[in-house]
């Protein structure tokens, strides 16, 4: 059932109010069919929304809103390497990771706990303690709403690199077309676990699991993230707010030499990732406020909202930080979650 002028406030979870003109849950692929023959809806603006925490709500959408819910989680073949497991993009993420423990599945261990759906996974990469989602994703399917046929996405058609796909792309992700309705993984047989990660090997350390399983590796990433970041429940956020800036060596060397503390990863292709939250909180943000919004104590990453922000007021902070980093140290930061 579509549902008029929906208020969208309880679904994205930095809390901010909003309304759509029209709000549609979907529970099948069935129900996308059905949608692209239905001629009242011909010509709106559209937008897929799985749980709203890499989100940030603008204003209110003139458009129509689809929530992807698509429910179900099985095994679904298997290959020399890995097992196949299939997911629905309405799953909860977090729900989903712990199943395929229970499972003796293991592989999804590090990205345990990020909040979300399992159809939104893809579309930012999602990534956490050294892995990134890509590294399991065997295919997907979306449906196309245009040509109302759904279409299988390899790893390659998705084009993964850091915090991006093909689907966070200018003109895809905004124009709501393409509703991914289930992620297929691939879990290795012969599991390696990654564990480098320091705040993560660190937690290991301290609980003495000096060859942990991907249980044990699952209980200490939640413990970590317990610790340095806001349950969105109690302090709205939507988690990292900008990207980590990855910058030329020539940059990053010039920085160095400035800042020999600061944290750099080189990258594969020579360039050098940095921190994004360690230029914020050297900025001088970490824990402070602009109105009803700020930057966590914990984690200066993180922008909450300590009660009744509006999009302005995340504006406002994030042209702030954004302007004090280019002066401190010339380097851009680019938001993180969608803006719609
Ligand atoms: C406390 C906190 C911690 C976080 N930690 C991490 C972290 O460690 N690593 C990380 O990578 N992210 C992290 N995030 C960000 C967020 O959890 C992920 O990006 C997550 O995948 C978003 O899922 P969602 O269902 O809420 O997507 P939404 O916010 O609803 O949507 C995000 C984007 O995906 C699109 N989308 C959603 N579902 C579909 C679908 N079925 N088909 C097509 N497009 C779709 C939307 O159109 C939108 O463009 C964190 C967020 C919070 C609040």
């Amino acid at each position: 059932m579509v549902l008029e002028n929906f208020a969208l406030t309880r679904l994205n979870t930095l809390a901010l109010p909003a309304h759509a003109a029209r709000y549609l849950e979907i529970r099948s692929t069935e129900q996308i069919e059905a949608l692209t023959t239905d001629h009242s809806l011909r010509g709106m603006r559209r937008f897929v929304l799985g749980s709203g925490s890499n989100l940030v709500l603008t204003g209110d959408f003139d458009g129509l809103v689809l929530r992807a819910l698509i429910p179900g989680r099985r095994l679904v073949g298997e290959d020399a390497g890995h097992w196949h497991i299939s997911a629905g993009a309405g799953e909860n993420w977090s729900d989903f990771v712990q199943w395929t423990l229970a499972h003796s599945w293991a592989g999804l261990e590090n990205l345990s706990m990020i909040p979300g759906s399992v159809g939104a996974a893809p579309v930012q990469n999602i990534g956490a303690y050294g892995v990134e989602v890509a590294d399991r994703i065997l295919w997907l399917a979306a449906f196309d709403t245009i040509t109302g046929k759904s279409m299988r996405f390899s790893r390659k058609d998705c084009c993964f690199s850091y915090r991006t796909s093909v689907f966070k792309q200018e003109g895809w992700h905004l124009d709501g077309r393409h509703i991914i309705t289930e992620v297929t993984f691939g879990l290795p047989k012969r599991w390696l676990p990654q564990i480098a990660y320091a705040d993560l090997s660190a937690e290991l350390a301290a609980r003495k699991k000096f060859a942990p399983s991907a249980q044990e590796i699952a209980r200490s990433v939640i413990a970590v993230r317990r610790r340095k970041l806001p349950d969105p429940a109690v302090l709205p956020n939507a988690g990292s707010f900008f990207q980590n800036p990855i910058v030329y060596a020539k940059k990053a060397a010039e920085l160095s030499a400035i800042y020999p503390e600061m944290p750099a990863h080189p990258q594969a292709d020579g360039r050098v990732k940095l921190a994004a939250g360690w230029l914020i909180e050297c900025a001088g943000w970490k824990g402070k406020r602009l109105g009803p919004v700020g930057f966590y104590e914990k984690q200066a990453l993180v922008l909450v909202n300590y009660g009744g922000a509006r999009a302005a007021d995340v504006a406002a902070l994030t042209r702030v930080a954004q302007s004090d980093v280019r002066k401190k140290f010339g380097v851009d930061l680019v938001p993180e979650p969608v803006f719609l």
